[in-house]
């Protein structure tokens, strides 16, 4: 369904009578034999359940204080009972710490469920499926898919980032591994045993420019197509955009649980997400100024974060979240049963809070109307900006792909057949180098040989974007910019928006998912690969390559299917 198709059918701010959802959707796939239940997907899918994660950090190192005082708080959270999953961080920030998984194994032990964050940022396709098989193996079935931060600091340098998959891919890389991934054998194609993963997704609704937020939102519904069980916000404070969230989600019909983000905002990190030195989280100034109020108070203004915590849980909670994640830096498992029980008193009255947490960024967008009455929103969207006139260059490659690239039109059928003469031939390096240097003035290209310029309003996300993201922003953007280059280069996403608002086209952004590049065709031409189906939009829009004439012994010709050639990577259908 189109995001614009659907209008609401509930009203800003009901209570929620239950949990709404389908338990057999939330509680993920049926347990084995012998294998515990899934304590953290049953508080999703019970009705009345309100869910408790709380975020431990596991820092650099193997034995030193943090790992310690991570595990210490695991203990008395698995003897409290309040909590029923503890998030680990997979190097946060991009920097190194201990293996989320490692961890994630030891609380386990400790008779609690982990839920680990698993990032594409510092491992390939391979190395994340080897990280789910030894979760799997461990028993370890609660992940938080991540696309994650941009790696800034490691032994002798910044590290090279990977981003081989996004979070999207990601998490259908889980349901493959849930289906029991086909694997070929000695005997043939076979299913692996399918693990048991519950994984869930993050989005930003706190973001400030139009583009940022639409595409968040196409991004989520990609995830939640791919398998998403649960979404987990990032962190900001302003009660309308959590409700905004809550909103969508009912509009398209999404059923996933959705859980909000409470993090406890001492000063130094206000300042720090204020100065947008964490990716992601927004702290506006009219809350940094609250935050340095407080600290004037003898306990430095602890009961005032703590408070504001509750606080959040207690407006989460009546607005109709399914559960909070609470984080924050030095908590205690004491301090989190204090923000979960004021919550809970708070609850009653959750709307007398909403002023407290009316944080608005400057001129941001909001999708819904605002309703006077609770500072919420109202079930109406709100009305899009004017759209831009699109760059000169997107308009000349829009002609152009008209007349040269689109199926049964134009002089399409010319190319597909100058391709089939080139491949292969003499004349395939020099077609492939003139390929090159024109999209490397125009794209700087990274020559994938996948190309997803199609995907992205002519844009390359493989040179564009920082972390290669191929089906939508990551939750790094800041006021338009791109996480690793702010004040310097727009989000890609945000400019593909822009780009295609001009014709009324933006919601292609959520149409279809990207697959990730097929590495077999690294240094190869794409415009050979797409004329001659090898390459994905080539399989998405059922392009095949043209019937070769027969050749004059009749042998070597299958019609309709490239035929296989020495070196050269074959279309997979
Ligand atoms: S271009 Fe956009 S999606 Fe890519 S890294 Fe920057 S902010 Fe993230």
């Amino acid at each position: 369904m189109a995001m614009s198709d659907a209008r609401p059918t509930a009203h800003a701010g009901a209570h929620r009578e239950g949990n709404p959802h389908d338990p057999s959707i939330a509680s993920g796939p049926p347990m084995p034999a012998g294998q515990q239940p899934n304590r953290y997907a049953q508080s999703l899918s019970t009705p009345g359940s309100f869910s408790v994660t709380w975020e431990l950090v596991p820092g650099r190192g193997a034995r030193e204080p943090a790992q310690e005082q991570a595990l210490s708080n695991a203990l008395e959270a698995a003897r409290g009972g309040r909590i029923h999953a503890l998030t680990i961080t997979d190097n946060p920030s991009g920097r190194p710490a201990l293996s989320p998984t490692m961890l994630g194994i030891e609380i386990r032990a400790l008779g609690i469920e982990p839920l680990v964050h698993l990032t594409c940022k510092d491992k390939n396709r391979a190395q994340l499926e080897s990280e789910l098989y030894a979760l799997a193996r461990a028993g370890v079935r609660n992940i938080l898919a991540l696309s994650g931060d941009y790696p800034v600091e490691g032994h002798q340098g910044r590290p090279r980032p990977v981003f081989d998959l996004d979070s999207v891919h990601l998490l259908q890389l889980i349901g493959s591994l849930n289906n029991g991934l086909p694997v070929e054998g000695p005997k043939g194609v076979a299913p692996l045993q399918p693990t048991q993963f519950f994984a869930g997704a993050a989005v930003s609704p706190f973001k400030r420019e139009e583009a940022e937020v639409l595409t968040q939102y196409y991004k989520l519904k990609k995830k939640i197509e791919a398998g998403a069980r649960f979404v987990v916000t990032q962190v900001g404070y302003d009660a309308r955009k959590f409700h905004e969230l809550l909103l969508l989600v009912r509009e398209q019909g999404w059923n996933v649980p959705l859980i909000g983000n409470v993090y406890v905002l001492t000063y130094p990190a206000a300042r720090l997400m204020n100065a947008n030195e964490v990716p992601g989280c927004v702290v506006p100034d009219s809350l940094l100024r609250q935050v340095a109020a407080e600290r004037q108070a003898p306990d430095k203004g602890r009961e005032a974060r703590l408070l504001r915590a509750a606080k959040m849980v207690a407006i989460l909670k009546g607005m109709g979240y399914d559960g909070v994640h609470i984080g924050g830096h030095g908590l205690k498992y004491n301090d989190v049963e204090f923000i979960l029980a004021k919550g809970e008193e708070l609850a009653a009255n959750w709307e007398a809070l909403l002023p407290e947490f009316d944080h608005p960024q400057p001129g941001g967008f909001y999708l819904y109307q605002r309703d006077p009455e609770t500072g919420l929103n109202l079930p109406q969207r709100a009305p899009l900006g004017r759209p831009q006139r699109a760059p000169g260059s997107y308009r000349v490659l829009r002609f152009l792909h008209r007349w040269f690239f689109t199926p049964k039109r134009g002089f399409f059928g010319v190319m597909q057949a100058t391709a089939r003469a080139v491949d292969g031939s003499r004349l395939e390096g020099t077609f492939d180098f003139l390929e090159h240097l024109t999209k490397s003035v125009t794209n700087d290209c990274q020559h994938c040989g996948d190309c997803a310029l199609f995907d992205v309003a002519y844009l390359c996300p493989m040179s564009q974007c920082a972390k290669s993201q191929r089906n939508g922003p990551c939750g790094g953007s800041h006021e338009g910019w791109c996480e690793v280059y702010p004040g310097k280069r727009k989000c890609v996403y945000v400019r593909a928006y822009e780009r295609l608002k001009a014709y009324g086209e933006q919601e292609t952004l959520a149409a279809y998912t990207v697959p990730p590049p097929d590495w077999s065709l690294y240094h190869t031409s794409s415009w050979l690969n797409y004329f001659l189906g090898r390459d994905h939009t080539a399989r998405r829009l059922g392009i095949r390559p043209p019937a070769q004439p027969p050749a004059p012994s009749g042998e070597g010709v299958r019609h309709g299917v490239a035929e296989p050639q020495a070196g050269r990577p074959q279309a997979q259908s």
